[in-house]
């Protein structure tokens, strides 16, 4: 077994609340091992580049607390290829790294499963991404503070649909996945709620539970859109047309990947990084680290990179139930 004494940390993909306190995490505990700690800028840009510098203790001072990355995240085309993951491994090697933890999602882990096989050392990947859909885990760092932001914006819309009587359509982050949308459904109380994972049919799934409602007594409704259903305005559109209820539309877009992140992100973010960096000290590795019920446990890389999860058919249920 070879001895790590560097690790390198980088965030790559879309950024998500919470990535800073896995940074803080990932350094500390690292240097508590006794590692030393290289943050690399950019995602794989900054590996590629060697854009890389020595962290210390005091380097994650005070950043807990703030959205987005301090190291900042790309999406980088070049590491895509063999080429770019061969020139990565390379600078790898310049920088003398013995080990890499990458945050991000499925595709970055692709990326470090890439590299570890051109370069033969230890990664570890940390699950962040605000839509919660990375199939080995349970949670993914960011879903809740985004979750949160959404039923802030959602209460507020309420209180000025309430005043109108009006039809609020409000769309929300979530290409493939639901999770988003439908925690926020229940959260809020949403009349209808329409998810990328299912088909609908405007009539069954919007109209009349929003007719129902209205003639059970409410005065206003909410329908929350998940942005991979796509034609939230045509929806909206038709809403109004065919109930004569006053339609208005709020398209949530990237106010929800920012904010302080939330007690549960900071506590998660912190848990997975700590066992990320036990994992390397232990000799372990090419693993993503995931939450499987009150469990933070490490999965092998490929066999996570596999792994789906579904959305729950109970809490759809739930929601359409206590929208009533
Ligand atoms: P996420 O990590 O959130 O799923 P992306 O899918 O955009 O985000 O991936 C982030 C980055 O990871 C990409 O820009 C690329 O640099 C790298 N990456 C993604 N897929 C692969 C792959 N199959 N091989 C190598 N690198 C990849």
């Amino acid at each position: 077994m070879k001895t790590i004494k560097r690790i390198g940390v980088l965030t790559s993909g879309g950024d998500a609340p919470g990535m800073n306190a896995a940074i803080r995490a990932v350094v500390r505990s690292g240097i508590y091992h006794g590692f030393e700690v290289f943050g690399i800028k950019k995602g794989y840009e900054g590996l590629l580049s060697g854009d890389m510098y020595e962290m210390n203790l005091r380097s994650v001072s005070d950043i807990m607390s703030r959205g987005g990355t301090i190291l900042q995240t790309a999406r980088c085309k070049d590491f895509n290829t063999q080429e770019g993951v061969e020139r990565g491994a390379r600078m790898a090697e310049v920088f003398k790294l013995d080990g890499l933890v990458v945050i991000g999602g499925d595709g970055s882990f692709r990326g470090a499963r890439d590299l570890s096989r051109v370069i033969g050392i230890p990664v570890v990947g940390i699950p962040a991404t605000i839509d919660n859909d990375i199939g080995c885990t349970d949670y993914t760092i960011g879903f809740d503070t985004a979750c949160n932001t959404v039923k802030d914006a959602i209460d507020k819309i309420k209180d000025t649909a309430y005043s109108h009587e009006r039809c609020s359509v409000v769309e929300v982050m979530g290409r493939g996945a639901g999770y988003i949308a439908l925690h926020c459904a229940i959260a809020d109380g949403a009349e209808a709620c329409i998810l990328p994972e299912k088909s609908f049919d405007i009539n069954t799934d919007i109209i009349q539970p929003l007719i129902g409602c209205r003639n059970r007594g409410k005065h206003h409704y909410v329908v929350i859109i998940a942005e991979g259903v796509g034609g939230t305005m045509d929806i909206a559109n038709e809403i109004k047309q065919i109930t004569g209820i006053s339609t208005t539309t709020t398209i949530l877009g990237h106010l929800q990947r920012g904010g302080s992140p939330t007690v549960k992100d900071r506590v998660m973010a912190s848990l997975f990084a700590c066992k990320a960096t036990e994992v390397l000290k232990n000799g372990g590795g090419n693993c993503v680290i995931a939450s499987k019920g009150d469990e933070v446990i490490a999965i092998e890389i490929e066999e996570a990179l596999k792994m789906t999860k579904k959305i729950d058919e109970h809490m759809i249920i739930t929601s359409k139930m206590l929208s009533l």
